[in-house]
Protein backbone atom coordinates (compact mmCIF):
# COMPACT_ATOMS: atom_id res chain seq x y z
CA UNK A 1 0.00 0.00 0.00
CA UNK A 2 1.37 3.34 -1.28
CA UNK A 3 -1.36 5.09 0.42
CA UNK A 4 -1.35 6.03 3.99
CA UNK A 5 -4.30 5.68 6.54
CA UNK A 6 -5.09 9.61 6.32
CA UNK A 7 -5.40 10.03 3.01
CA UNK A 8 -7.41 6.61 2.22
CA UNK A 9 -9.86 8.28 5.04
CA UNK A 10 -10.18 11.44 2.78
CA UNK A 11 -10.69 9.17 -0.40
CA UNK A 12 -13.49 7.66 1.30
CA UNK A 13 -14.53 11.08 2.57
CA UNK A 14 -15.11 12.27 -0.59
CA UNK A 15 -17.60 9.73 -1.94
CA UNK A 16 -19.55 9.50 1.41
CA UNK A 17 -22.09 11.61 0.57
CA UNK A 18 -24.71 13.25 2.45
CA UNK A 19 -28.25 12.93 4.42
CA UNK A 20 -30.25 15.45 5.99
CA UNK A 21 -30.58 13.52 9.31
CA UNK A 22 -26.53 13.19 9.38
CA UNK A 23 -25.70 16.44 11.18
CA UNK A 24 -21.73 15.21 11.23
CA UNK A 25 -20.67 12.51 9.41
CA UNK A 26 -16.86 11.08 9.02
CA UNK A 27 -13.81 13.57 10.71
CA UNK A 28 -15.05 13.87 14.55
CA UNK A 29 -15.11 10.72 16.75
CA UNK A 30 -18.78 10.38 16.45
CA UNK A 31 -21.39 10.68 13.74
CA UNK A 32 -24.23 12.72 14.80
CA UNK A 33 -28.07 12.01 13.73
CA UNK A 34 -31.10 13.16 14.54
CA UNK A 35 -33.79 11.03 14.57
CA UNK A 36 -37.61 12.26 12.76
CA UNK A 37 -40.27 12.50 15.52
CA UNK A 38 -42.08 9.45 15.98
CA UNK A 39 -39.38 7.32 14.66
CA UNK A 40 -37.00 5.03 15.92
CA UNK A 41 -33.50 4.09 15.35
CA UNK A 42 -32.01 0.86 13.65
CA UNK A 43 -28.68 -0.66 13.56
CA UNK A 44 -26.94 -3.81 12.80
CA UNK A 45 -23.31 -4.75 12.09
CA UNK A 46 -21.81 -8.02 9.80
CA UNK A 47 -18.06 -9.10 9.08
CA UNK A 48 -16.94 -9.86 5.92
CA UNK A 49 -13.92 -12.28 6.12
CA UNK A 50 -11.34 -12.96 3.57
CA UNK A 51 -11.53 -17.11 3.44
CA UNK A 52 -14.45 -17.18 4.98
CA UNK A 53 -17.28 -15.20 3.26
CA UNK A 54 -15.12 -14.46 0.35
CA UNK A 55 -12.78 -15.59 -1.72
CA UNK A 56 -10.71 -12.86 -3.98
CA UNK A 57 -9.66 -15.38 -6.40
CA UNK A 58 -13.80 -16.10 -7.07
CA UNK A 59 -15.08 -12.55 -6.96
CA UNK A 60 -13.52 -9.09 -8.53
CA UNK A 61 -13.15 -6.55 -5.41
CA UNK A 62 -15.97 -3.94 -6.94
CA UNK A 63 -18.84 -6.83 -6.68
CA UNK A 64 -17.28 -7.75 -2.92
CA UNK A 65 -17.58 -4.01 -2.25
CA UNK A 66 -21.01 -4.19 -3.44
CA UNK A 67 -22.22 -6.98 -1.48
CA UNK A 68 -20.40 -5.65 1.88
CA UNK A 69 -23.65 -3.02 1.16
CA UNK A 70 -26.29 -5.03 0.15
CA UNK A 71 -25.96 -7.55 2.63
CA UNK A 72 -26.36 -5.12 5.51
CA UNK A 73 -29.25 -3.43 3.84
CA UNK A 74 -30.62 -6.23 3.54
CA UNK A 75 -30.78 -6.27 7.80
CA UNK A 76 -32.60 -3.33 7.97
CA UNK A 77 -34.82 -4.45 5.21
CA UNK A 78 -35.91 -6.81 7.29
CA UNK A 79 -36.95 -4.97 9.84
CA UNK A 80 -39.59 -2.71 7.80
CA UNK A 81 -37.02 0.04 8.19
CA UNK A 82 -35.75 2.88 5.49
CA UNK A 83 -31.71 2.61 5.40
CA UNK A 84 -29.97 6.11 6.19
CA UNK A 85 -25.95 5.50 6.41
CA UNK A 86 -23.20 3.07 6.90
CA UNK A 87 -19.69 2.71 9.03
CA UNK A 88 -17.59 0.77 6.72
CA UNK A 89 -13.94 -0.59 9.22
CA UNK A 90 -11.47 -2.20 6.91
CA UNK A 91 -8.41 -4.31 8.19
CA UNK A 92 -6.18 -3.81 5.07
CA UNK A 93 -3.01 -6.96 4.92
CA UNK A 94 0.23 -4.98 4.34
CA UNK A 95 0.93 -6.03 1.22
CA UNK A 96 -2.57 -5.77 -0.36
CA UNK A 97 -3.10 -5.05 -3.56
CA UNK A 98 -3.83 -0.97 -4.10
CA UNK A 99 -6.07 -1.29 -7.25
CA UNK A 100 -8.15 -3.98 -5.63
CA UNK A 101 -8.87 -1.66 -2.85
CA UNK A 102 -10.12 0.87 -4.90
CA UNK A 103 -12.15 -2.05 -6.83
CA UNK A 104 -13.55 -2.40 -3.92
CA UNK A 105 -14.26 1.05 -2.92
CA UNK A 106 -15.93 1.83 -6.00
CA UNK A 107 -18.23 -1.47 -5.60
CA UNK A 108 -19.14 0.12 -2.08
CA UNK A 109 -20.07 3.89 -3.25
CA UNK A 110 -21.30 2.71 -6.58
CA UNK A 111 -24.08 0.71 -4.03
CA UNK A 112 -24.29 3.09 -1.93
CA UNK A 113 -25.66 5.76 -4.49
CA UNK A 114 -27.78 2.86 -5.98
CA UNK A 115 -29.75 2.36 -2.54
CA UNK A 116 -29.23 6.13 -1.70
CA UNK A 117 -27.54 5.90 1.58
CA UNK A 118 -24.63 7.95 3.31
CA UNK A 119 -21.29 6.85 4.85
CA UNK A 120 -21.19 7.97 8.40
CA UNK A 121 -18.15 7.12 9.46
CA UNK A 122 -15.70 3.50 9.64
CA UNK A 123 -12.13 2.85 11.50
CA UNK A 124 -8.94 1.80 9.34
CA UNK A 125 -6.55 -0.41 10.34
CA UNK A 126 -3.59 -2.81 9.47
CA UNK A 127 -4.65 -6.34 9.62
CA UNK A 128 -1.83 -8.88 10.37
CA UNK A 129 -4.25 -11.30 9.02
CA UNK A 130 -6.38 -11.31 6.18
CA UNK A 131 -8.79 -9.03 4.88
CA UNK A 132 -11.17 -8.00 6.92
CA UNK A 133 -14.11 -5.29 6.21
CA UNK A 134 -16.83 -4.42 8.91
CA UNK A 135 -20.00 -2.72 7.96
CA UNK A 136 -22.69 -1.08 10.25
CA UNK A 137 -25.76 0.48 8.95
CA UNK A 138 -28.59 2.79 10.22
CA UNK A 139 -32.03 3.16 9.52
CA UNK A 140 -35.11 4.92 10.68
CA UNK A 141 -38.43 2.88 11.46
CA UNK A 142 -41.99 4.59 12.48
CA UNK A 143 -41.96 3.85 16.39
CA UNK A 144 -43.21 1.01 17.49
CA UNK A 145 -43.51 -0.36 13.90
CA UNK A 146 -40.29 -2.54 13.44
CA UNK A 147 -41.14 -5.97 12.11
CA UNK A 148 -39.41 -8.62 14.70
CA UNK A 149 -38.93 -12.13 14.26
CA UNK A 150 -41.44 -12.61 17.37
CA UNK A 151 -44.98 -11.34 15.49
CA UNK A 152 -45.77 -14.78 13.38
CA UNK A 153 -49.10 -16.70 14.79
CA UNK A 154 -51.06 -19.98 13.52
CA UNK A 155 -52.24 -19.74 10.81
CA UNK A 156 -49.99 -16.84 9.36
CA UNK A 157 -49.38 -17.73 5.29
CA UNK A 158 -45.70 -17.58 5.19
CA UNK A 159 -44.28 -15.80 2.02
CA UNK A 160 -40.33 -15.49 -0.02
CA UNK A 161 -39.57 -12.63 -2.11
CA UNK A 162 -37.48 -13.74 -5.22
CA UNK A 163 -36.04 -17.04 -5.83
CA UNK A 164 -34.23 -19.50 -3.62
CA UNK A 165 -31.39 -21.16 -3.71
CA UNK A 166 -29.58 -19.42 -6.74
CA UNK A 167 -26.51 -18.44 -4.73
CA UNK A 168 -26.10 -21.99 -2.89
CA UNK A 169 -26.31 -23.33 -6.00
CA UNK A 170 -23.34 -20.66 -7.80
CA UNK A 171 -21.24 -21.62 -4.98
CA UNK A 172 -21.89 -25.56 -5.10
CA UNK A 173 -20.32 -25.08 -8.67
CA UNK A 174 -17.43 -23.00 -7.81
CA UNK A 175 -16.38 -25.13 -4.90
CA UNK A 176 -16.44 -27.91 -7.64
CA UNK A 177 -14.23 -26.30 -9.83
CA UNK A 178 -16.82 -24.99 -12.26
CA UNK A 179 -17.72 -21.83 -13.90
CA UNK A 180 -21.62 -21.00 -12.69
CA UNK A 181 -23.61 -19.46 -15.35
CA UNK A 182 -23.89 -15.33 -15.40
CA UNK A 183 -27.42 -15.29 -13.73
CA UNK A 184 -26.41 -17.78 -10.84
CA UNK A 185 -22.89 -15.85 -10.46
CA UNK A 186 -24.77 -12.72 -10.07
CA UNK A 187 -27.16 -13.80 -7.53
CA UNK A 188 -24.11 -15.18 -5.10
CA UNK A 189 -21.62 -12.38 -5.29
CA UNK A 190 -23.79 -9.39 -6.10
CA UNK A 191 -27.42 -10.09 -3.94
CA UNK A 192 -29.97 -7.08 -4.22
CA UNK A 193 -31.06 -6.21 -0.27
CA UNK A 194 -35.07 -6.01 -0.70
CA UNK A 195 -35.04 -2.50 1.12
CA UNK A 196 -38.40 -1.60 -0.91
CA UNK A 197 -39.76 -4.43 -0.10
CA UNK A 198 -39.32 -4.30 3.58
CA UNK A 199 -40.38 -0.65 3.51
CA UNK A 200 -43.69 -1.31 2.19
CA UNK A 201 -44.76 -4.65 4.04
CA UNK A 202 -43.94 -2.62 7.13
CA UNK A 203 -45.61 0.99 6.73
CA UNK A 204 -48.71 -1.18 5.22
CA UNK A 205 -48.27 -3.50 8.36
CA UNK A 206 -48.61 -6.68 5.80
CA UNK A 207 -45.78 -8.37 7.61
CA UNK A 208 -46.57 -9.97 11.54
CA UNK A 209 -42.70 -11.38 11.22
CA UNK A 210 -39.65 -11.28 9.34
CA UNK A 211 -35.89 -11.69 8.42
CA UNK A 212 -34.03 -11.95 5.65
CA UNK A 213 -32.70 -15.35 4.39
CA UNK A 214 -28.79 -15.29 4.73
CA UNK A 215 -28.10 -18.80 6.60
CA UNK A 216 -31.17 -20.81 4.33
CA UNK A 217 -34.66 -21.17 4.93
CA UNK A 218 -35.14 -23.59 7.27
CA UNK A 219 -32.54 -22.49 9.66
CA UNK A 220 -34.06 -19.08 9.23
CA UNK A 221 -37.50 -19.79 9.28
CA UNK A 222 -36.49 -22.00 12.81
CA UNK A 223 -35.38 -18.26 14.17
CA UNK A 224 -39.48 -17.13 13.44
CA UNK A 225 -40.66 -20.47 15.01
CA UNK A 226 -38.66 -19.91 18.33
CA UNK A 227 -39.31 -16.19 18.23
CA UNK A 228 -43.03 -16.26 17.87
CA UNK A 229 -43.58 -19.90 19.51
CA UNK A 230 -45.52 -21.26 16.49
CA UNK A 231 -44.98 -24.36 13.72
CA UNK A 232 -45.13 -24.29 9.91
CA UNK A 233 -45.56 -26.22 7.30
CA UNK A 234 -43.70 -25.67 3.89
CA UNK A 235 -44.52 -26.95 0.35
CA UNK A 236 -41.87 -27.73 -1.92
CA UNK A 237 -44.18 -27.25 -4.77
CA UNK A 238 -44.56 -23.76 -3.92
CA UNK A 239 -40.69 -23.04 -3.63
CA UNK A 240 -39.59 -20.04 -6.18
CA UNK A 241 -37.45 -21.65 -8.02
CA UNK A 242 -35.47 -19.60 -11.02
CA UNK A 243 -35.46 -20.74 -14.72
CA UNK A 244 -31.63 -21.88 -13.92
CA UNK A 245 -32.25 -23.21 -10.63
CA UNK A 246 -34.90 -25.53 -12.37
CA UNK A 247 -32.85 -26.74 -14.98
CA UNK A 248 -29.98 -28.01 -12.59
CA UNK A 249 -32.76 -29.69 -10.51
CA UNK A 250 -34.24 -31.44 -13.45
CA UNK A 251 -30.31 -32.54 -13.58
CA UNK A 252 -29.94 -33.27 -9.79
CA UNK A 253 -32.96 -33.54 -7.85
CA UNK A 254 -30.86 -33.94 -4.88
CA UNK A 255 -30.49 -30.01 -5.25
CA UNK A 256 -33.54 -29.37 -3.53
CA UNK A 257 -31.90 -29.48 -0.53
CA UNK A 258 -29.62 -25.71 -1.60
CA UNK A 259 -33.09 -24.44 -1.75
CA UNK A 260 -34.02 -25.47 1.56
CA UNK A 261 -30.82 -25.18 3.22
CA UNK A 262 -28.81 -23.12 0.60
CA UNK A 263 -27.74 -19.44 2.54
CA UNK A 264 -26.66 -16.01 0.96
CA UNK A 265 -30.36 -15.12 -0.67
CA UNK A 266 -30.74 -12.26 1.01
CA UNK A 267 -34.17 -12.60 -0.01
CA UNK A 268 -36.98 -11.32 2.29
CA UNK A 269 -39.04 -14.06 4.50
CA UNK A 270 -42.58 -13.01 6.33
CA UNK A 271 -45.21 -14.25 7.67
CA UNK A 272 -48.97 -12.42 6.81
CA UNK A 273 -52.18 -12.83 8.14
CA UNK A 274 -54.56 -15.07 5.08
CA UNK A 275 -56.62 -11.97 4.88
CA UNK A 276 -53.71 -10.14 3.73
CA UNK A 277 -53.38 -12.39 0.36
CA UNK A 278 -54.66 -10.06 -2.11
CA UNK A 279 -52.92 -6.88 -1.21
CA UNK A 280 -49.45 -8.99 -0.67
CA UNK A 281 -50.12 -9.79 -4.29
CA UNK A 282 -50.83 -6.47 -5.30
CA UNK A 283 -47.33 -5.15 -3.92
CA UNK A 284 -45.85 -7.83 -5.60
CA UNK A 285 -46.80 -6.28 -9.08
CA UNK A 286 -46.44 -2.80 -8.09
CA UNK A 287 -42.82 -3.77 -7.01
CA UNK A 288 -42.01 -5.91 -10.02
CA UNK A 289 -40.94 -8.82 -7.50
CA UNK A 290 -42.07 -12.23 -7.45
CA UNK A 291 -43.77 -12.98 -3.83
CA UNK A 292 -44.90 -16.65 -3.43
CA UNK A 293 -46.72 -18.18 -0.88
CA UNK A 294 -44.55 -21.28 0.49
CA UNK A 295 -46.79 -22.32 3.22
CA UNK A 296 -48.30 -21.17 6.84
CA UNK A 297 -47.47 -20.99 10.44
CA UNK A 298 -49.05 -23.95 12.53
CA UNK A 299 -49.45 -24.92 16.08
CA UNK A 300 -47.69 -27.27 18.10
CA UNK A 301 -44.19 -25.70 17.18
CA UNK A 302 -43.00 -28.11 14.40
CA UNK A 303 -41.10 -27.36 11.15
CA UNK A 304 -42.85 -29.90 8.81
CA UNK A 305 -42.57 -29.66 5.16
CA UNK A 306 -44.81 -31.39 2.27
CA UNK A 307 -42.33 -32.77 -0.98
CA UNK A 308 -43.10 -33.21 -4.25
CA UNK A 309 -44.52 -36.54 -3.54
CA UNK A 310 -47.07 -35.06 -1.31
CA UNK A 311 -44.94 -36.99 1.45
CA UNK A 312 -45.20 -34.91 5.02
CA UNK A 313 -41.40 -35.00 6.36
CA UNK A 314 -39.45 -33.18 9.59
CA UNK A 315 -36.60 -31.77 7.56
CA UNK A 316 -33.57 -31.09 9.21
CA UNK A 317 -32.40 -27.60 9.43
CA UNK A 318 -28.70 -27.36 8.29
CA UNK A 319 -27.86 -23.53 8.31
CA UNK A 320 -24.50 -22.83 8.92
CA UNK A 321 -23.27 -22.13 12.40
CA UNK A 322 -19.79 -20.03 12.31
CA UNK A 323 -18.51 -21.30 15.62
CA UNK A 324 -19.68 -24.98 15.23
CA UNK A 325 -18.28 -25.22 12.03
CA UNK A 326 -14.37 -25.23 11.55
CA UNK A 327 -14.15 -24.01 7.68
CA UNK A 328 -16.30 -21.16 6.56
CA UNK A 329 -18.79 -20.74 4.11
CA UNK A 330 -16.36 -20.84 1.19
CA UNK A 331 -13.94 -23.36 1.27
CA UNK A 332 -15.92 -25.97 3.46
P1 LIG B 1 -10.50 7.69 15.84
O1 LIG B 1 -9.05 7.78 16.16
O2 LIG B 1 -11.38 8.54 16.67
O3 LIG B 1 -10.99 6.27 15.68
P2 LIG B 1 -9.95 7.86 13.08
O4 LIG B 1 -8.71 8.63 12.87
O5 LIG B 1 -9.89 6.39 13.08
O6 LIG B 1 -10.63 8.37 14.41
O7 LIG B 1 -11.03 8.29 12.03
C1 LIG B 1 -11.20 9.64 11.71
C2 LIG B 1 -12.55 9.81 11.06
O8 LIG B 1 -12.59 9.06 9.87
C3 LIG B 1 -13.71 9.30 11.92
O9 LIG B 1 -14.79 10.18 11.74
C4 LIG B 1 -14.01 7.96 11.35
O10 LIG B 1 -15.38 7.64 11.51
C5 LIG B 1 -13.64 8.13 9.88
N1 LIG B 1 -13.15 6.90 9.25
C6 LIG B 1 -12.02 6.21 9.54
N2 LIG B 1 -11.90 5.15 8.74
C7 LIG B 1 -12.99 5.14 7.93
C8 LIG B 1 -13.47 4.27 6.89
N3 LIG B 1 -12.80 3.17 6.53
N4 LIG B 1 -14.64 4.58 6.29
C9 LIG B 1 -15.33 5.67 6.65
N5 LIG B 1 -14.93 6.53 7.60
C10 LIG B 1 -13.78 6.27 8.24
MG1 LIG C 1 -10.32 4.94 14.39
Amino acid sequence: MKTGEFDLIDKIRRFAGTAEELQLGIGDDCSVISIPVNQELLTSTDLLLEGIHFRLDWTDAYRLGRKAVSVNLSDIAAMGGQPLCLYLGLGIPAGFNESSLNEFLAGFHAAMSDYGVCLAGGDTCGSEGSFTISVSVQGFCMAGQAVRRAGAAVGDDLWVSGTLGDSALALRQLQAGEVPADFLAERHFNPTARVRLGVELGQRKLATAMLDLSDGLLGDLGHILRASGCGARIEQQRLPLSREFQSALRADAKLMELAMNGGEDYELLFSAASDKKDEIEALSRELDLSLQRVGCMTDGGKLECIALDGEIFSPRATGFDHLLTRTGRTDD
